[in-house]
């Protein structure tokens, strides 16, 4: 090669790279215009990892200046505080042979800063001459997201070992109850026995110790009965056996299933009975205990003389009876505790009539089985009406494909 053309070459490869180094620099003035609007720290590095340009947020944040920033390798900065391993491995490793990195997160114990959790967005620009470096702090976020994940933690934790504690208090019920039943039966077949005179005749007063007895008895094998029920619905042993039926019969048994006790206390029962049968799709058994209890209870919370009027009325969805009484009422403070368990609400009547407080929470978990309802609404010294709602018939789930007849058993 002539000495002339040498020398029109290396100029003409001077130019390439003026105009090359020209290029960059309007590059970088563009991304510093950007970056400056950025809110997140950010910096520039070249090839070698030296600093271009970083933006205000940067200096802010990580307490560093421009002078004591541009032109210094990234590790360098701040008294080494960037010389983390893993900002090396990321840099010289990772970041070349990917180009873009997303969300790569940091944690170093910075000198200025503490222990930080930065979170780093990297990409290599300009044929790999530049890389772009967002920061974003997310100590403070990660740290939430620690305490939250172990606060969840502690919770189910705690959430556990009540519903153990809770099972173990149910099952408890359960055995005491089943134990007490044994004896309080035998004592009920003897004192009947020495009432039937089984063990010769007995004196005036005899008999009415007796019958004393027998009251307390029955009334101790009421409470077993309610706590086992209650135990049994506790475990998920209860089991519908449901049949299409009438409620109107029903209805008409619990009424004359109280008929005695109704009449010992002057109250009377209206039941505008309709004239055509009401079929749904119910456990004729459980639903009859169900609406003996709010009977039982509309009764028991009214003075002597008083009415309780049971309506029913049914559409195709579903069918709803309500027992209104003119008894002591409930207190608004009070509706919340109704059917909950053991949850005796004090009244002018509850301490002259006996209860356990676990009608109304047995009477929900049944209609809960039947995808129904029971809900109240009282006035204090006017009356409450509670209302059974239950579906009229079985439900057929929204979607299905074809039709499946449900069987009796849930
Ligand atoms: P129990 O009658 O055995 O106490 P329940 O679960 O059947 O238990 O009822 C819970 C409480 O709700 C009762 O103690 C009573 O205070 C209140 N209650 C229930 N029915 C009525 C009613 N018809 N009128 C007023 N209070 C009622």
């Amino acid at each position: 090669m002539s000495n002339s053309k040498h020398e029109q070459s290396t100029q003409k490869m001077l130019i390439n790279q003026g105009n090359r180094i020209v290029a960059l620099k309007k590059q970088i003035v563009y991304y510093k215009e950007i970056t400056e609007t950025i809110r997140e720290p950010f910096i520039i590095l070249d090839s070698d990892l030296n600093v271009v340009t970083a933006n205000l947020a940067f200096y802010r944040k990580f307490k560093v200046s421009k002078s004591a920033t541009e032109s210094k390798r990234i590790y360098e900065l701040g008294n080494n505080q960037w010389d983390a391993p893993e900002l090396r491995i990321l840099l010289e490793n990772i970041l070349p042979t990917h180009r873009i990195l997303n969300s790569y997160a940091v944690t170093h114990n910075f000198p200025k800063l503490g222990l930080k959790t930065i979170l780093l967005n990297a990409r290599q620009v300009d044929s790999k001459q530049l890389i772009l470096l967002a920061m974003e702090d997310v100590t403070d976020q990660w740290k939430l997201k620690i305490d939250s994940a172990e606060m969840t933690k502690n919770l189910i934790e705690q959430r556990d070992k009540l519903q153990g504690l809770n099972d173990a208090k149910d099952e408890f019920i359960s055995l005491a109850s089943h134990q007490l039943r044994t004896p309080a039966t035998a004592v009920k077949q003897y004192v009947d026995m020495l009432q039937m005179g089984y063990a010769g005749p007995l004196t005036k007063k005899q008999l009415t110790m007796l019958g004393v007895a027998s009251k307390n008895n029955e009334r101790q094998l009421e409470i077993i009965e309610d706590l086992l029920r209650v135990a049994k619905v506790d475990a998920g042993k209860v089991y519908l056996n449901k049949s299409s039926c009438n409620v109107v019969l029903e209805i008409e048994k619990a009424i004359a299933g109280q008929a005695v006790l109704f009449k010992t206390r002057n109250q009377t029962v209206e039941f505008d009975k309709p004239k055509a049968k009401m079929m749904a799709s119910i456990d004729p058994k459980l639903m009859l205990m169900v609406l003996e209890n709010v009977l039982d209870n509309a009764g028991k919370y009214s003075r002597v003389g008083q009415r309780v009027i049971i309506n029913i009325h049914q559409d195709s969805v579903n069918t709803i009876i309500t027992i209104q009484d003119y008894g002591v009422g409930i207190n608004k403070a009070d509706m919340p505790k109704l059917f909950r368990k053991f949850s005796r609400i004090d009244n002018p009547l509850t301490d002259s009539v006996k209860g356990t407080g676990l009608g109304l929470y047995w009477a929900k978990k049944i209609l809960d089985l039947h995808e129904g309802t029971i809900s109240v609404t009282s006035k204090k010294n006017v009356g409450s009406e509670f209302q059974i709602s239950t579906p009229t018939s079985t439900r057929v789930m929204v979607g299905a494909v074809g039709f499946e007849p449900t069987t009796n058993q849930l």
